[in-house]
């Protein structure tokens, strides 16, 4: 336990995954600090990530995504929670936020002695006209997920577009799918899930087709047009060779997000990549008592050592447990990502951790890839389906650099032996000997991990570096 003589009132700034994580180890660690939080909607801690579930309707009832209600803090843990609070302002020299209660003309000022700011992202905003047509949605939190769903069983839609091909795009046009909506994903890169190397996302985009999505790669959306009411009845696509337009009912924009930080504009917290607030390992921004977690703040690229961008719900759990206790007083460094994400879209697990050819060659190293597919079990049993892995490895050190992988089942789990391998700063011939378990049901006696590391030290021997 620490003594927090020196400070008393602690404030956090958002009351999802890194906020709550923030307050909840403040209060593990210190019994005698006031901490109170500050959330700018209704809801607090949410599963964001199963908000497509809910469209779809795997996930019937939106009370089954709230892990605590707001008794949970405030009885068990003896943390205030204010919602609809939203925080409009700091003022570092006085120590005191300004926030706006329940979007009215009422501003009130909260004083702190230790401040982390949990206030995750907000979608990347657009000029294209019509983008603020009344069926035009985000997918990023519970308010936008409870309006969408109002709209879909009020309007009953049959077409929609998604803009943007990445993993929530996707999973936004899966779940309409599986409502029977005919859905068109229009993403502008000539790819979709454009972080993976082409063998991994031509994969996805087979599979996603077949279900019956329309993807239109190297593709903009350059205006949404509207009826008199302002309702989007169709978007004008545009390509490098033509134009055409496309009946819709609705329009999801999912093009990527962006630190929310507008509010610290007139502040001198320094900002980073891609406007998130810059901390140091220990979680601090630059002004010393106030920390920053989660999908506000930057990371430190483990592979790299160099700030990344890199919002997860797993980072922003354990930077939000990490500037909590160090705002009460402790000591604790982040030790920073390796960037491990999975999805499940139209059946297929993908999954990615490190970096990918580009990158690491940009960064400098001798980089090479190279790609296999494998049975994720044993082939005489029932159910054994591809794998297919690329790895990107420095041919100077024979370090992994990044793995990516696609498959119906083992792929998500075996991701992470990839990012231990990465963190560990593992060489390939380390990996293809590493001890991995093995039953017929489960795994091959060589794991697929040990077998695309085995292909990579026999491309080292037949290739010159
Ligand atoms: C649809 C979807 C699916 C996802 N799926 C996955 C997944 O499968 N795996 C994964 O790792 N990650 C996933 N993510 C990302 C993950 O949800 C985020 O990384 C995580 O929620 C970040 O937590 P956070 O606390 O930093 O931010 P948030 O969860 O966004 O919480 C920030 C909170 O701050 C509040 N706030 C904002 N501004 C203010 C203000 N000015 N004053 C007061 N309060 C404010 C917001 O209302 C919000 O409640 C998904 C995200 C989305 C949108």
């Amino acid at each position: 336990m620490y003594k927090s003589s020196l400070y008393k009132n602690l404030l956090v700034i958002g009351g999802n995954v890194a906020g709550l994580a923030a307050a909840s180890q403040a209060r593990r660690v210190s019994s005698d600090l006031n901490i109170t939080v500050l959330e700018s909607g209704k809801f607090i801690s949410y599963g964001t990530c199963a908000l497509p579930y809910y469209i779809s309707g795997i996930v019937k009832n939106i009370d089954d995504i709230f892990a605590y209600p707001v008794s949970f803090f405030e009885e068990k843990r003896k943390i205030k929670i204010l919602t609809n609070h939203k925080v409009v302002g700091i003022d570092l020299f006085k120590k005191e936020i300004l926030v706006n209660v329940n979007s009215s003309s009422e501003n009130k000022f909260f004083g702190y002695d230790r401040l982390v700011i949990c206030c995750g992202a907000i979608p990347m905003q657009h000029n294209i006209p019509g983008i603020n047509a009344k069926n035009v949605f985000h997918l990023r939190n519970v308010e936008d997920v409870l309006n969408l769903k109002k709209y879909i069983s009020l309007s009953d839609p049959s077409k929609a577009v998604v803009m943007g091909g990445g993993s929530i795009g996707l999973l936004a046009a899966e779940a309409l799918n599986k409502l029977g909506i005919k859905v068109a994903v229009v993403e502008k890169a000539d790819k979709i899930f454009r972080d993976f190397e082409n063998e991994i996302s031509t994969i996805l985009h087979k599979k996603v087709k077949l279900d019956g999505i329309e993807i239109h790669i190297g593709c903009s959306v350059a205006s949404i047009n509207q009826d008199r009411t302002g309702k989007a009845i169709s978007v004008s696509l545009s390509t490098k060779d033509e134009n055409m337009t496309m009946d819709t009912d609705l329009v999801i924009v999912s093009t990527g997000i962006i630190a929310n930080t507008e509010f610290l504009s007139d502040t001198s917290i320094e900002l980073g990549i891609n406007k998130a607030i810059k901390v140091t390992p220990k979680l601090q921004s630059s002004q010393l008592n106030v920390y920053a977690a989660g999908d506000c703040a930057t990371v430190k690229n483990i592979i790299t050592g160099k700030d990344d961008y890199i919002p997860t719900a797993n980072n922003a759990a354990k930077m939000g447990r990490i500037a909590g206790e160090n705002a009460a007083g402790g000591d604790l460094v982040f030790p920073g990502s390796v960037g491990t994400k999975t999805d499940k879209v139209s059946g297929l697990e993908t999954a990615k951790v490190g970096l990918n050819l580009k990158d690491a060659s940009e960064f400098g190293y001798n980089a090479f890839k190279i790609s296999g597919s494998y049975y994720s079990h044993a082939s005489a049993i029932p159910g054994a389906e591809t794998i297919t892995i690329t790895i990107i490895v420095d041919a100077s050190s024979r370090k992994l650099l990044g793995a990516q992988m696609i498959g119906k089942e083992g792929v998500g789990k075996r991701i992470d032996i990839f990012a231990s391998a990465i963190t560990g700063e593992m060489k390939i011939d380390d990996i293809y000997m590493l001890d991995l378990s093995y039953a017929p049901p489960v795994s091959t006696v060589w794991d697929p991990v040990n077998k695309i590391c085995g292909k990579a030290t026999l491309e080292l021997k037949k290739r010159k570096f």
